[in-house]
């Protein structure tokens, strides 16, 4: 069965419609790239998935489950993790402790337990010796890094990044590219929006491309950039 389902699903801004009784299925470990204009409805698509911005119709199953305004938000964003754009790091909080806070506070974990999580997650993205530091004593990248440790503490069915590359220089996103194969490697379904074409080749099993609130087209990589 599918990971991510969605069925006429639309949602509005006031009488703006940014996204306009969208179709389509996400299976379990697939890695989606979503491209398209600026304002065709990207980030609004992927946050309907967390519930940052409720649909108003249609419907959205996530591993089977309806996502409606009855939706427990709290195990919702554990299932689904995302990465801002800006990361939304806490500043008075060392990187591990970013990490263990809502761990402890959602999943019950002990400080100990979190702990350990945590300092297993840091390894996984590669960034283990900065454990201490404080975010703002890291780079761009790292900072990054960080978050997706952090959202993987929450152990996420599937993870939404926005625009994961768009503050990053070349090695950095060579980095995004391998932790997100990783995640699919352990069966996590990734959504990204980005603008960047190379990376989504490399990337993505599916490609969706929207404009003004549709899509167009969802296509593996190698058909969409062939030029006929
Ligand atoms: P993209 O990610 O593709 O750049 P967005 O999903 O951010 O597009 O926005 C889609 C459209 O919805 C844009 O026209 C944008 O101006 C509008 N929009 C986004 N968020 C809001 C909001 N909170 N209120 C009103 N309009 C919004
Ligand atoms: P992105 O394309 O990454 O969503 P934007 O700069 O379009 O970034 O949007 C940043 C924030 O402003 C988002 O929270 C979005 O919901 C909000 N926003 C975007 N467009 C509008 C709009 N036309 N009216 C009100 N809020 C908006």
């Amino acid at each position: 069965d599918a990971m991510i389902s969605v069925r006429n699903m639309s949602k509005l801004y006031g009488d703006f419609v940014a996204l306009d009784r969208l179709n389509f299925d996400v299976q379990r470990g697939e890695k989606i790239v979503v491209l398209g204009p600026s304002g065709s409805g990207k980030s609004t698509l992927i946050r309907t998935f967390n519930r940052i911005e409720p649909h108003d119709s249609g419907s959205i199953l996530i591993d089977g489950t309806l996502i409606d305004d009855k939706t427990n938000l709290t195990q919702l964003r554990c299932m689904v993790g995302m990465v801002f754009q800006n990361y939304n790091l806490f500043p008075h909080l060392s990187v591990v402790d970013n990490c263990t806070l809502a761990p402890q506070l959602v999943r019950s974990l002990s400080r100990k337990e979190a702990k350990d999580m945590a300092l297993h997650f840091l390894r996984q993205v590669g960034i283990p010796e900065q454990a201490n530091k404080y975010p703002i004593q890291l780079s761009g990248g790292q900072q990054q890094r960080v978050a997706i440790a952090r959202a993987l503490c929450m152990q996420p069915e599937v993870m939404l990044f926005d625009e994961p590359t768009a503050a990053l220089d070349p090695e950095a996103i060579t980095g995004v590219v391998s932790i997100m194969n990783t995640l699919a490697e352990q069966g996590i379904t990734t959504l990204c929006v980005t603008h960047e074409m190379a990376f989504s080749r490399h990337i993505a099993d599916k490609i969706i491309f929207m404009d003004r609130g549709r899509i167009l087209e969802i296509t593996p990589p190698e058909e969409f950039f062939t030029t006929p």
